[in-house]
């Protein structure tokens, strides 16, 4: 990925495709982004929310819309305001609108109901396997459901940011989420995304931990190791709470694990990395 003339373009050379939206006014602070802000869209189509974002009656709308397979909308270009951020403050600066790129992801986000029976507020059924039971650090104890992200969602959103990084001189500690700058409000993208493990993914830092780390299954009822980097990928086995494992390399939030039982490497196979803690 690459920015020229406040436009993404792709590895090829290609601007990402651009669909207009009125939902926006005026130029960036000193016409440019300092701040990055992720978000996720709390439904489960890239089109549906480009069109909501088109539609002037919504007075919202985003610089980039990440689909689930890592396709990219640019709506807004980044040299201008978009109205992703509403009510916000970071480090003495009200109105992130006016200093941000927005990043919406399409992630159904908080979910309803419980392990088994998961659903979004639509009432449209997610399995298991897609999601994280974890409780917001805004709320502590209020364990619910989170839709994961893709790991092309995050490879996208990666490559996204090193470019606008490079381009505009933003740092991964100006990565945030909506829910760091809107905290009484907002829970987006909320525990699903990993804030640090992202940050360390754009220095490369993730490779390296997990090429030389050991870590602890923290899945209370199990992690399900894979023949390949996601849930298409046939279980081999379940790996049961407390299991070490040994990393050996990563494919975004998958992982390719080595498990250890009695001190010797036993079964290797991919797991989602959430469920992984150091050791
Ligand atoms: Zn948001």
């Amino acid at each position: 990925m690459q920015v020229k003339r406040h436009r993404l373009f792709d590895a090829q050379g290609a601007g990402v495709p651009f669909e207009a939206t009125a939902n926006q006014g005026g130029r960036l602070v000193g016409g440019k982004p300092r701040f990055i802000i992720i978000h996720y869209t709390a439904n489960g189509s890239a089109r549906g929310t480009v069109e909501f974002f088109k539609n002037p009656v919504n007075k919202v709308s985003a610089h980039l819309v990440v689909g689930h397979d890592g396709d990219v909308t640019q709506m807004v270009a980044f040299n201008e305001r978009a109205w992703h951020a509403g009510r916000s403050s970071w480090m003495g600066r009200d109105g992130l609108n006016a200093c941000s790129v927005g990043i919406e992801i399409v992630n159904w986000g908080k979910l309803q109901g419980a392990t088994g029976r998961w659903k979004t507020w639509t009432g449209t059924p997610i399995a298991d396997d897609r999601v994280v039971e974890a409780a917001h650090r805004h709320h502590p104890g209020q364990v619910t459901g989170w839709e994961i992200f893709d790991t092309a969602q995050l490879q996208t959103v990666a490559a996204i940011v090193r470019a606008l990084g490079e381009t505009y001189g933003i740092a991964p500690d100006a990565v945030l989420g909506h829910d760091d700058i809107s905290p009484q409000r907002k829970s987006d993208p909320g525990p699903a995304w990993d804030m640090q493990r992202f940050r360390a993914m754009l220095g490369g830092r993730a490779e390296e931990e997990a090429a030389t780390a050991l870590f602890e299954v923290t899945a209370r009822r199990g992690l399900n190791m894979r023949s390949g980097p996601g849930i298409a990928h046939e279980r081999i086995k379940l790996l049961t709470h407390g299991t070490l494992v040994s990393g050996i390399e990563t494919d975004g939030l998958w992982w390719l694990v080595a498990e250890i039982s009695d001190g010797a490497e036993d079964d290797t196979g991919w797991v989602h990395s959430h469920w992984l803690a150091p050791r």
